[in-house]
């Protein structure tokens, strides 16, 4: 059975004190939280201070990207094992946001890849289309690449480590969401091809979670679909309240006692 995952993306967001006071706030709120895994991912200036906070907690705490190196003359960067180091036990990789605007393609999207699971960390690998390549019918091309070529010569032990995340780029910060049904379409796809990379096992125990716009009136829909695994929240993780709401959605029949 797979275990629920809800991870805030906080993106661009917040001072220290302003990332710890969420931190706080969602600690107490989110306390009596343990059958999903909740993940915070704030800025990395701030990752070490949240880490602190959550240590006590069943929360954990998430980088928004790493370098694929350990170490060496790359300004600016930050590598897998640095993240470790601050507190990071997930990483965020392939947000459309670093395809879009930094260029970034599935190759070095793969390399992140394997820098987080060398570093003993779970990744979450985001993929996901555009509105036109969408209205094309190109929708399952798109993913099946982002897929396949994000996953390159990573084996079904390694794949313990990875959370897919599937945000059509169209619905993210955008009030726009998937309908459930569509989003249930392509999360069903996203497992097929995981049972054909990999293998049938690999394919049930990844968790393939949903991003674009969930907010707590749409999450109950959205976790009511069979392999919608959870949420990667942008937007509404800025909010306590919000985030709190989405964390503690109602479980649905098919989770009963998912454990993991
Ligand atoms: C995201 O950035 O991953 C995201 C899903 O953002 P939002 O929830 O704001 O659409």
């Amino acid at each position: 059975m797979r275990k629920p995952l809800i991870a805030g993306n906080w993106k661009l967001h917040k001072t220290i004190n302003e990332a710890k006071d969420l931190a706080k706030t969602l600690c107490t709120k989110l306390a009596d939280v343990h059958n999903t895994d909740i993940v915070l991912a704030p800025s990395f200036t701030a990752i070490s201070a949240v880490a602190e906070i959550c240590q006590e907690s069943t929360i954990k705490v998430g980088g928004q990207n790493c370098f694929p190196e350990p170490q060496g003359a790359f300004t600016g960067e930050v590598s897998a094992a640095q993240l470790n180091d601050a507190g990071c036990t997930y990483v965020i990789l392939g947000h459309s946001e670093r395809r879009q605007l930094f260029g970034e393609d599935d190759a070095f999207i793969n390399a992140k890849i394997h820098a987080v699971l060398r570093a003993g960390m779970s990744a979450i690998l985001c993929v996901g289309e555009t509105l036109e390549q969408r209205e094309q019918g190109d929708l399952f091309e798109v993913l099946g690449a982002q897929v396949r070529n994000g996953l390159k010569d990573v084996n079904d032990t390694q794949m313990e480590h990875v959370v897919i995340a599937y945000e059509p780029i169209w619905a993210i910060g955008t009030g726009k969401t998937a309908s459930s049904d569509d989003a249930a379409e392509v999360h069903a796809y996203i497992r097929g091809l995981l049972q054909g990379v990999f293998s049938p096992a690999v394919a049930q125990n990844t968790r393939i979670i949903y991003g674009g716009s969930v907010k707590p009136d749409n999450i109950s829909e959205l976790m009511a679909q069979a392999d919608i695994d959870g949420a990667l929240v942008g937007g509404a993780s800025l909010n306590a309240a919000d985030f709190a709401a989405i964390a503690n959605f109602p479980r649905p029949l098919h989770m009963a006692d998912t454990h993991r």
